[in-house]
C-alpha cells in the first residue's frame, strides 16, 4: 500500500536521541517504511517553545543538518524533495519521497525570513507550537487573539513563495487569520473536537486536547477550501486510555467524512512525537489500520485517497509550482 504522511518528529529524534533514521528504535525508520510500496512523507524539525530567535536557527540547521547526513547514508531507501521531479523520481526508484517541514516558526520570524526558509527547502511551516510565539498564538497560550502584524506579514510572503501555513497547534483566531490570508493552508495533524468532546471522560487532559483540535466549523473551511486535515495518532487526541486506536482513527475519520471530508482526510501521524497506542505505534502498523478500515465500510478508493492520493494531489501542486 501506499502511504503520504503529514506529520511526524522522526529528524528530530534522530538528533536528538542520536537514532538512526536506517533502523533506530523510533516510530519511523527506513527499515520499517519498506513495507510500503510509494511512500512521501513529511520530516517536520520541531523548534521547542523556550527556543526563539538565533536560538531557533541554530537548532533548526542542527537537526537539518543531521538529517541530510542520514539522508546522504541511506540515500538508495531515502530522497530528499525540493520539486515534483524529485517526488517523482524518488517514486519511480522506491524511495521514500522525503519533504521539509519546521514546526514553530521561530526560525524564520523576522521579514525576509521566509526566503530564508524557501533556500533551506522547507515546504511547510507550522505557524506556531503550543505557547505564542513572535508571529501568533498557540492553542495553550491562554491568549485569544489572531496573529500578530509579523505574521500576517509572513503569510503573505509564505504565499508568495508557495510555502504551505499549517494551522495545527495554532489558537482559534490565528487559524481564522490563517485561512483568510491567501496562502495555502493545511491542518497537518489535527483531528475532531466534537468528537472528542462526545467521547472523552472530562479531566485538564480532555479539554486541552479539545483546544488542540479542529471544531467542525473550521472543519467545513478547511473542506471548503480544498486543503487537507491529517489524522494525529496520538493518544489523547483520539480518546481516553484504552479507547485510543484503531476504533478511535475510524471515529474521527467518519466524523470529517460526514462533514465532506472525502478529498482533504489524510493521515498525520505524528511518528516520535508522542505517546501512541501499541495498535498505531509505528509506520509498519499502517497496513493494519487500512485493513482494519476496510472492513469497516470505508471503500478500498477512498481509502487510497486517505493514505495517499488526497495528499499526493495537494502537494503535486505545491512542489510544481
Ligand atoms: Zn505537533
Amino acid at each position: 500500500m501506499n502511504l503520504f504522511d503529514l506529520h511526524c518528529d522522526t529528524a528530530g529524534e534522530c538528533f536528538n536521541r542520536k537514532m538512526s533514521l536506517y533502523n533506530g528504535n523510533l516510530h519511523y525508520n527506513l527499515c520499517k517504511g519498506n513495507i510500503l510500496d510509494k511512500e512521501c512523507r513529511l520530516f517536520a524539525i520541531w523548534i521547542p517553545d523556550e527556543l526563539r530567535g538565533n536560538d531557533a536557527v541554530e537548532y533548526f540547521e542542527n537537526v537539518l543538518l543531521n538529517f541530510k547526513n542520514e539522508i546522504s547514508l541511506y540515500d538508495s531507501k531515502i530522497k530528499l524533495c525540493q520539486d515534483f521531479l524529485d517526488l517523482k523520481e524518488a517514486e519511480n526508484s522506491g524511495k521514500c519521497a522525503a519533504i521539509l517541514t519546521c514546526e514553530g516558526a521561530s526560525p524564520f520570524a523576522y521579514d525576509g525570513g521566509i526566503e530564508r526558509a524557501k533556500e533551506l527547502g522547507v515546504k511547510l511551516i507550522t505557524l506556531t507550537w503550543n505557547s505564542e510565539n513572535e508571529i501568533g498564538y498557540g492553542c495553550q497560550s491562554g491568549c485569544d487573539s489572531g496573529l500578530k502584524p509579523l505574521g500576517k506579514r509572513l503569510l503573505r510572503d509564505m504565499e508568495r513563495l508557495n510555502i504551505v501555513a499549517d494551522v495545527s497547534h495554532l489558537n482559534t483566531a490565528g487559524f481564522y487569520d490563517a485561512v483568510s490570508s491567501g496562502a495555502r493552508v493545511i491542518a497537518s495533524h489535527s483531528n475532531s473536537k466534537s468528537v472528542l468532546e462526545k467521547t472523552r471522560a472530562d479531566s485538564e487532559d480532555k479539554f486541552f486536547s479539545c483546544r488542540r483540535s479542529l471544531d467542525d466549523e473550521q472543519i467545513k473551511l478547511l473542506v471548503e477550501s480544498g486543503s487537507l486535515i491529517g489524522i494525529n495518532f496520538c493518544k489523547s487526541f483520539l480518546g481516553d486510555e484504552g479507547d485510543d486506536g484503531f476504533e478511535a482513527v475510524y471515529r474521527h475519520m467518519s466524523h470529517i467524512l460526514e462533514l465532506g471530508g472525502e478529498n482533504v482526510l489524510s493521515i498525520g501521524s505524528d511518528f516520535d512525537g508522542c505517546e501512541i497506542n501499541p495498535e498505531l505505534s509505528g509506520v509498519d502498523k499502517i497496513p493494519a489500520l487500512e485493513a482494519f478500515l476496510l472492513e469497516k465500510g470505508i471503500g478500498k478508493e477512498l481509502a487510497e485517497k486517505i493514505f495517499y492520493k488526497n495528499a499526493y494531489n495537494f502537494f503535486k501542486n505545491v512542489l510544481q509550482n
